[in-house]
C-alpha cells in the first residue's frame, strides 16, 4: 500500500500546484492514500508584516477544506484522499489552535514546530536567527517547544521532529538526550510520528528523524507515517521508496493512517 500524508499546494504561497494536480499525480504514481495537509495559516504574527509567502490566508481555510472534500468525492474510486492540515504548535496560542482543529472535519493534524517566538527556525530566509546562538541552546528550545506540542493532545503525529538540523547546524554536544526526550513524550501521549523524506534534499542530507530516532520509535513502539512534504505535484513521494525500505529495514511491517482523528496501522 502506497501512501503520502505531507503535501503542500499553492495557496501557501511557496508551493505550486493546484491541490488537483497533487491528486492527478497521486493517480499516476499509484497511491492509494494521499494526504493534503497545507500548512495553517499564521495566528502568533501579523501577514501583512512577517516575511511573506508563509501560509495561507486565515480566509481560505474554509476554501482549502471545500476543496478537499471536493476532491475527495470527485476521485473516490480512483485515490484515497485524506484532509489534514499541518498544524504549527506556538506557544501561548493553544486555544486559537485548537479553535481552527474543532472548525473542519480533518482526518489527522500533523504538530509540527516551525517557529520558536517569531523565528521560523525552518525558513531559509530567516538563517540570521542562528547568528550569535549556542546551537545546544537552540536545539534545547526546540525540543522543548516539540515536548510541549505533543501534551497539547491537539495533534494526530508530530511532523518531522528533527527539522532543526535541517540546515546542518550541528551542536558540539550529541542531542539525543533531547531526542530521546522528545521520543518518550511522544511515546507517553499515544501518539505517532512521521518519516519525512524531505531531509534528503536539504542541508542536512538525511530523512527526518534519523536513523537513530527510528530505531529508537522500533524500540519503544512508536507508530510511523510518512510523507514527501512535497512543494511541488512532480516531488509527490519523492525518496519515499527509500523511506519504505528504510522502515522495513528497521523492523517496521506497518505503518499508521488516519481517518476522522482515528489512527489505523497497515502493512506496507
Ligand atoms: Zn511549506
Ligand atoms: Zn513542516
Amino acid at each position: 500500500m502506497l501512501i503520502d500524508y505531507h503535501t503542500h499546494h499553492v495557496r501557501c504561497g511557496h508551493a505550486s500546484g493546484e491541490l488537483e494536480a497533487y491528486v492527478k499525480r497521486g493517480i499516476e504514481i499509484g497511491l492509494t492514500q494521499l494526504g493534503l495537509s497545507d500548512h495553517m495559516p499564521l495566528l502568533h504574527v501579523d501577514p501583512q508584516t512577517y516575511w511573506p509567502e508563509m501560509a495561507m490566508p486565515m480566509d481560505e481555510l474554509p476554501r482549502y477544506v471545500e476543496e478537499c472534500l471536493h476532491l475527495k468525492e470527485k476521485y473516490k474510486d480512483q485515490i484515497d484522499i485524506r484532509i489534514g492540515l499541518e498544524g504549527d504548535y506556538i506557544e501561548g496560542y493553544e486555544a486559537e489552535i485548537e479553535a481552527i482543529i474543532k472548525a473542519y472535519p480533518w482526518d489527522y493534524v500533523i504538530g509540527s514546530v516551525h517557529f520558536l517566538g517569531e523565528w521560523d527556525i525552518s525558513d531559509f530566509r530567516q538563517l540570521a536567527g542562528w547568528e550569535g546562538k549556542d546551537i545546544f541552546e537552540v536545539y534545547t528550545q526546540y525540543y522543548d517547544a516539540v515536548q510541549k506540542a505533543v501534551r497539547t493532545g491537539l495533534y494526530d503525529y508530530i511532523g518531522h521532529i528533527d527539522v532543526i538540523k535541517r540546515f546542518g547546524y550541528k551542536p558540539d554536544r550529541d542531542p539525543w538526550e533531547l531526542e530521546k526526550a522528545a521520543l518518550d513524550t511522544v511515546k507517553e501521549h499515544g501518539l505517532a510520528i512521521e518519516l519525512n523524506a524531505s531531509g534528503l534534499r536539504m542541508l542536512c542530507e538525511e530523512m527526518f528523524p534519523s536513523r537513530r530516532m527510528l530505531e529508537y520509535c522500533h524500540k519503544v513502539g512508536i507508530p510511523l507515517t510518512i510523507g514527501s512534504d512535497a512543494h511541488q505535484p512532480e516531488r509527490l513521494s519523492q525518496y519515499l521508496d527509500q523511506a519504505r525500505d528504510l522502515l522495513k529495514l528497521i523492523g517496521f511491517n506497518e505503518i499508521a493512517t488516519f481517518s476522522a482523528r482515528n489512527r489505523h496501522l497497515v502493512t506496507f
